[in-house]
């Protein structure tokens, strides 16, 4: 009985859960719009408790240009997806998980990750909550 029970409660976790990432397009505007990065949207969001809120982003721009030559490449190579700590809103703590998008160059033929003024390279945190912080 009590297997059953649980079993059935687990289902409206799922249920719920998967109702709760699907954003409406004006949610996405609205969070957008509260992260306020330039280039960049949010895509979708989650609140772990314990943990705070995630909001999935993604780069506005289709292309990159080459550190070592200045080519624009749109060549998308790879995805790199990873999650760092941003602003709090109110006493939410505030993680977003960016795609650092590498590209290959059209030029030079080598891969490149794109450089995203908001966080600088292998860093878990936002270049603003480090102003904050220090
Ligand atoms: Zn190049």
């Amino acid at each position: 009985m009590f297997v059953v029970n649980f079993k059935y409660k687990r289902n409206i976790f799922v249920v719920f859960a998967v109702l709760t990432v699907m954003l409406r397009k004006q949610d996405i505007k609205i969070l957008t719009e509260l992260v306020d990065l330039k280039d960049v949207k949010v895509i979708l969001h989650r609140l772990h408790d314990g943990i705070g809120i995630i909001l999935q982003t993604e780069s506005i721009k289709s292309h990159s240009t080459c550190p070592r030559c200045g080519t624009k490449s749109h060549r998308l190579h790879q995805n790199h997806r990873y999650i760092v700590k941003d602003l709090p809103f109110g006493e939410k703590p505030v993680f977003l998980e960016i795609n650092r998008r590498q590209f290959k160059c059209e030029e030079c033929k080598k891969p490149f990750s794109e450089k995203l003024d908001f966080v600088s390279q292998k860093r878990t945190y936002t270049k603003r909550l480090a102003h904050k912080i220090i």
